[in-house]
Formats: structure tokens, C-alpha cells, sequence
């Protein structure tokens, strides 16, 4: 039997921590080979000293090798086994000039980039994978072509035995954006935190339990120094971090062996 290996297939330096930090720690530490898949460089991130993409002084090249160094560290503190680079070029958030740039990752045709991560697939064989919902979580557009380049890879080679889309829990999310307003943070007039936010929790099939590497996965939160400005888990005090951080919810898509409804390990069935 194949080596239990888990697949987190992600659109930028620091997406691997959010969502999936304490599934890939958790595992490792379980002797679950864990397998990053990183598709952009980043460079459409903050510089050094927070200059912003289109500023003077914004070095996308300098951006990536920095971004690139940051995630190693991230890969260290979470233990992940194997870090693997798509090296596509950031696209950067919606409406901004690189989506126009034709060697953008969500320019690049869906086959092309899903050949690469098939093959990555073939070579490691996990039995869970891990990805964004069609969505992209939050509307990125690097995120959704993530997406859609994890499940046309996930179809083509038929090898992962459960697919997954991560998830924020709706009332985890209302739960966050009263402690950030109790800590003080600023959400504007027009904000409105029932506005449908995060997943219908009816939605989420499988929560993880990550309290035990809450700690690790700060630090490899933090690790993303130089994209600190738009973490915003980081402006949040530090015990509703330890809460947010201690779970981590998913959707099972699609499954070839038996699991419960509602699960509490990814690779339920597997083992
Ligand atoms: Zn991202």
C-alpha cells in the first residue's frame, strides 16, 4: 500500500498557514508524508518595507525570492515534508493590472497548469488533497484557478481518494469579527458581519482538531513577515488567534472509501 500522503495545493506564499497550517502539522507529526504545492511566486505581495504592488520601488522579482525564503521557513515550522513550486506568476487581487498579463496564473490555460500538478500527483499518490472551493475562498483570482487546476489534476489522474475544500465555519467567522471589533479593529460603517461571510456550516463535513500546534502555526504565520500588512489574523489579539487557530474546517467533495458524515481526521477510512 502507498505511503499515507496528504496534498495541500495552494495559490501564494503564506495561503499554506490560514487554512491548512494545523492539518499539515498535525499530519506530519503523525509520520503522514505532507506535500505542499505552491502555483505563484507572490510577487504581486508587498516589498520591503511595505511598498505595494504598482509603487515605486516594488521589485516583483525581489518580491518572490523574499516570499519564496519566507515560505521555506513556514515549511520548517510546520513540518511539511515536501515543498513543491508551480512557479507561476502572481496574478495579484481582483481588478488589479497583472490580471491583464497574459503569463498570470489565471491566464494560464487550466490543462497546462494541471498537467504540472498531475504529474506531481502521479509521482507522490496522495490519498486526500486539499484545495480551495470554486469560489477560491474569497474571490482571488489565483485562488480560483487553483481550484479548478486541483480538480481537473484530482479527475485526470483519479488518485486521490478524498477531496477536500477548505473552509471557515459562518459562526467561526461572526465569532472572529466581534473579537477584532472588541480588540479595537476598525471595520468601517458599511461593514456588515452577517453579510454572509465564510461557509454555511451546514456545509462543513470534517474539523480538524489543531489545537495541540496552535503554537507552530503562529510561527509560521509570522514567518510571512513581509506580507504582515494584509494578514489579518496577525491584527488580531493573540488569544482569538490561539481560538481561530485551533480548528480547521473542510468539505469533503468526493470520497472512494467509507467515512462518516462527519468526521474528525481527513484520512478516516485510509487508516
Ligand atoms: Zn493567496
Amino acid at each position: 500500500m502507498d505511503q499515507l500522503t496528504l496534498m495541500a495545493v495552494h495559490a501564494h506564499p503564506d495561503d499554506e498557514v490560514l487554512s491548512t497550517g494545523g492539518i499539515l502539522a498535525r499530519y506530519a507529526d503523525e509520520g503522514i508524508r505532507t506535500v505542499l504545492v505552491t502555483c505563484t511566486n507572490g510577487e504581486q505581495g508587498d516589498g520591503v518595507g511595505g511598498v505595494k504592488p504598482g509603487q515605486d520601488g516594488h521589485d516583483a522579482a525581489a518580491v518572490a525570492q523574499q516570499r519564496l525564503a519566507e515560505l521555506r521557513e513556514s515549511a520548517g515550522h510546520l513540518g511539511i515534508t515536501h515543498v513543491e513550486l508551480l512557479g507561476y506568476q502572481d496574478s495579484g487581487m481582483d481588478g488589479w493590472d497583472a490580471n491583464h498579463d497574459a503569463s498570470s496564473f489565471a491566464n494560464v490555460p487550466v490543462e497546462e497548469a494541471a498537467a504540472k500538478l498531475s504529474a506531481l500527483i502521479e509521482r507522490y499518490r496522495p490519498q486526500v488533497v486539499v484545495t480551495y472551493d470554486e469560489n477560491g475562498g474569497y474571490g482571488h483570482p489565483d485562488h480560483i484557478q487553483a481550484h479548478r487546476v486541483a480538480v481537473a489534476a484530482a479527475k485526470s489522474t483519479g488518485i486521490p481518494a478524498k477531496f477536500y475544500y477548505t473552509a471557515i465555519p459562518r459562526a467561526r467567522m461572526r465569532e472572529m469579527f466581534e473579537q477584532m471589533k472588541a480588540a479595537g479593529v476598525d471595520f468601517g460603517e458599511d461593514f456588515d458581519p452577517d453579510a454572509g461571510f465564510g461557509t454555511p456550516d451546514e456545509l462543513i463535513t470534517s474539523v480538524v482538531d489543531g489545537s495541540a500546534v496552535v503554537e507552530r502555526k503562529l510561527k509560521a504565520l509570522r514567518a510571512h513577515a513581509s506580507q504582515g500588512d494584509s494578514i489579518f489574523v496577525l491584527q488580531m489579539p493573540e488569544e482569538a488567534q490561539r481560538m481561530a487557530f485551533s480548528h480547521e474546517a473542510f468539505i469533503r467533495v468526493s470520497s472512494t472509501v467509507e467515512a462518516p458524515d462527519h468526521e474528525d481526521d481527513l484520512f478516516a477510512g485510509l487508516r
